[in-house]
């Protein structure tokens, strides 16, 4: 349970010359946010850097700066990015993990991770398996974009727009537009410095919250008008099965902010959201209010996340996994 010091993860930047960045799948802005702020600062030293993740970029984020150079492993072979990070000299380059708790949580991206010559594990879940050679976890951080711009100070890097669009993108993304209890004074002051130096907040929250498509809205209508309260009244479920993903000519990324959309419902404590997934398991996210820690329970099922947001998957028939998670849920006599 290692954690390296700001200095020593800095220094790591400095002496080598070849990284892969790569984040967890089901991206989300602080995946990608991180990525890319930490590509252009890597970029500024000169170095070579691929930023590789299992997942394609959802396309709310085409907006962020060298989004282009994002490679997608899911659209290419093994051979494809085992060419790609060990170059033609087989070198060994630094693997850089954001945002992941445990290096599973990256999916099945590298034929070899033995190809890397480290490992480098920069996150802010509580949960972190400390799994990197070099560890930099700090689950204070609103975000990992948050530590990313504290290394960049550190390492008076040049802060500019591709850096504090990204940035600012992970954090207003992570703190749910600065409403979450992981949204701190700190935040606020890499908030301002990001806004001084570029980052135009209204730019960005159009480009991520004005920007649904119509089958997006859709497919929450459909999750609100199947909306539930449970026996307890403190939990809000809904669940989306395929047909409903088709019938709304929808596809898995236009699902996000239906969980934070429940949670709202007055009394409640706690909001389920289940979906069928297309490789027939059952994607669960859990966000609560106040002191409930969703993170502990999703661990419960594989998961986890953080205390007011978490997730997990389950393989399963969708009627049996969401009786079973409700009951258990309930019987945490947390209420
Ligand atoms: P979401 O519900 O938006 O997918 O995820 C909420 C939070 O839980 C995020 O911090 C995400 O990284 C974490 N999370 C979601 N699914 C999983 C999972 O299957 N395993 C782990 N360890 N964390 C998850
Ligand atoms: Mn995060």
């Amino acid at each position: 349970m290692k954690n390296n010091k700001k200095q020593e993860i800095i220094d790591l930047f400095k002496k080598h010359n070849n990284f892969v960045i790569s984040s967890h799948v089901h991206l989300d802005g602080d995946a990608i946010g991180s990525e890319l702020a930490l590509y252009s600062i890597l970029k500024q030293l000169k170095k070579d850097v691929l930023i590789i993740n299992q997942d394609q970029l959802p396309e709310i984020y085409r907006f962020l700066p060298n989004t282009d150079k994002i490679i997608c492993a899911s659209e290419t072979s093994f051979s494809y990015i085992n060419n790609a990070v060990t170059g033609k000299n087989n070198f060994k380059p630094v693997l850089i993990v954001l945002d992941s708790s445990n290096l599973d949580r990256i999916g099945n991206i590298f034929l070899d991770i033995s190809n890397f010559l480290h490992i480098v594990n920069i996150d802010h879940h509580s949960s972190n398996s400390y799994f990197g050679d070099f560890n930099f976890v700090q689950p204070k951080a609103s975000s990992v974009g948050e530590i990313i711009f504290n290394l960049a100070q550190k390492m008076d890097s040049n802060i500019h727009e591709d850096i504090t669009i990204p940035i600012y993108t992970a954090i207003t993304t992570d703190t749910g537009s600065f409403r979450y209890s992981n949204t701190s004074a700190k935040t606020f002051n890499v908030a301002a410095k990001l806004v001084t130096s570029g980052a135009v907040p209204d730019e960005i929250a159009n480009n991520i919250y004005k920007n649904a498509k119509l089958s997006s809205l859709k497919i929450l209508g459909t999750a609100l008008s199947n909306l539930k309260i449970d026996s307890t009244g403190n939990i809000s479920w809904t669940a989306i099965t395929r047909d409903m993903l088709a019938d709304a000519n929808a596809n898995d990324e236009d699902v996000e902010g239906i969980v934070d959309k429940i949670l709202s419902v007055k009394g409640i404590q706690i909001a389920v959201f289940f979906r069928e997934t297309p490789d027939n398991s059952i994607k669960i996210s859990f966000r609560s209010k106040g002191s409930y820690n969703v993170d502990y329970f999703a661990r419960k099922f594989g998961g986890g996340g953080h205390p007011n947001a978490a997730g997990c998957q389950i393989n399963g028939i969708l009627s049996d996994v969401i009786e079973n998670v409700l009951k258990k849920l309930q019987q945490e006599n947390i209420f």
